[in-house]
């Protein structure tokens, strides 16, 4: 667990629903003459597609100059690649939920061949693509391997039908495979492909301190388990199940606003600690 002390802080943040918010779920409920502005920070064929406050902006620039600021995200690499988060390239990205451990943008070779042998010991991702395009009905739009890696489906929700996506983590379970359901998106991936386990190789190498998480869906519980200190929106899959630990902390806005909020969050935590270490280190002085 925690090594406060023991070198900077690393913040791990889930993106989509966490800091990157699609106008779907932006959730902007009040009048729209004080809707915050919005940061565009993702441009998908020549279309808007993702955004930030402007303060949450400043706020993740603000948290960069506290922390190692580490986007954990289950996107490919190549959907990672096209999120402009602010200031500068994070010298450290997780992708394809821990499939790939990039290092100032590049896959990390030592990492991609501890993932491949993890991988060994549950079934193919052939086997599940076979069994996904079987099950598959009208309301499945699009079904797609991300990186070799997880495979995923994009539906329409309203004419998905009630117990298909269980009946799906059902199969995949005695394979080493679990099931998250994510906005229009149900994503079939291998239990050893973890954010988690990302984070803590990511922590180690920038010198064992404290870390922090963020994440709203079910493929984000293992990383806000091994985190020191973890927040999460009020909304997301999470949400829906009310999840708790006594070291989370949530949100009490929802939508865009939250992803504003938790990184708010974030800095005074980190400053904190960092204070009570120092704190500490002087009494014991
Ligand atoms: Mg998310």
């Amino acid at each position: 667990m925690s090594r406060p002390g023991e070198g900077r802080p690393v913040v791990c943040l889930d993106l989509d629903r966490t800091v990157i918010y699609s106008a779907a779920a932006l959730a902007l409920d009040g009048p729209d003459e004080l809707a915050p502005r919005l940061l565009c920070v993702e441009v998908y064929r020549a279309a808007p597609l993702s955004f930030m406050t402007e303060r949450a902006a400043q706020v993740y620039g603000r948290l960069t100059g506290e922390a190692h600021v580490v986007p954990t995200t289950t996107r490919t690499r190549a959907q990672l690649g096209r999120v402009r988060l602010p200031g500068p390239p994070a010298p450290f990205a997780v992708a394809a939920n821990g499939g790939h451990l990039l290092v100032d943008g590049v896959p990390d070779p030592g990492w991609a061949a501890l993932v491949r042998r993890r991988l060994a010991d549950v079934a193919p991702i052939a086997e599940v693509r076979t069994h996904l395009d079987q099950v598959a009905g009208p309301f499945v739009r699009t079904l797609r391997d991300a990186d070799e890696l997880f495979a995923y489906a994009v539906v329409d929700r309203d004419a998905l039908p009630a117990g298909w996506v269980d009946d799906l983590a059902g199969w995949c379970a005695p394979r080493g495979w679990r099931v998250s359901l994510q906005g229009r998106k149900v994503y079939a991936v291998p239990v050893p492909l973890t954010k988690s386990a990302a984070a803590q190789e990511v922590r180690a190498r920038c010198g064992g301190g404290t870390l922090f998480a963020a994440g709203d869906s079910l493929l984000d519980t293992d990383l806000l388990e091994t985190a020191d200190v973890a927040v999460r929106p009020a909304h997301g899959e999470l949400a829906d199940t009310g999840w708790r630990r006594p070291h989370l902390t949530v949100t009490t806005t929802r939508g865009v606003a939250a992803g504003e909020e938790l990184l708010d969050i974030l800095v005074g935590q980190v400053i904190s600690t960092r204070f009570s270490v120092s704190g500490n280190l002087g009494a014991g002085a």
